[in-house]
């Protein structure tokens, strides 16, 4: 159990610090210590891939201004993952199994 609380606190450092993560703005140490949760996390990496492709989608000036959708997914992912990643999981399962049944 206090596995799981560990790396859900991970969870929330790497998010608050997600953008200036990806802004090469934080120390050696700190940065270190995100990149090392990110190989262990599928959660954070999907919300750090996302937010790196928007980012290089904007660099690249195909388009003018974030797609809102997107954003919105983002911030989605986040909140569900700082408040209440574990339950979002659970009730995953249990619809699962909902809809499996004859
Ligand atoms: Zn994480």
């Amino acid at each position: 159990m206090s596995d799981c609380d560990e790396q859900f606190s991970d969870c929330n450092e790497f998010l608050e610090y997600v953008y200036a993560f990806l802004d090469g703005e934080l120390d050696t140490d700190t940065s270190g210590r995100l990149q090392r949760h990110l190989e262990r996390c599928s959660h954070c990496l999907s919300v750090a891939d996302m937010e790196r492709h928007l980012r290089e989608l904007l660099r690249s000036a195909c388009i003018t201004q974030a797609p809102r959708t997107l954003r919105t997914r983002i911030e989605q992912t986040i909140l569900e993952l700082s408040s209440t990643g574990a339950d979002v999981s659970a009730t995953y399962h249990h619809s699962q199994t909902v809809i499996v049944e004859e």
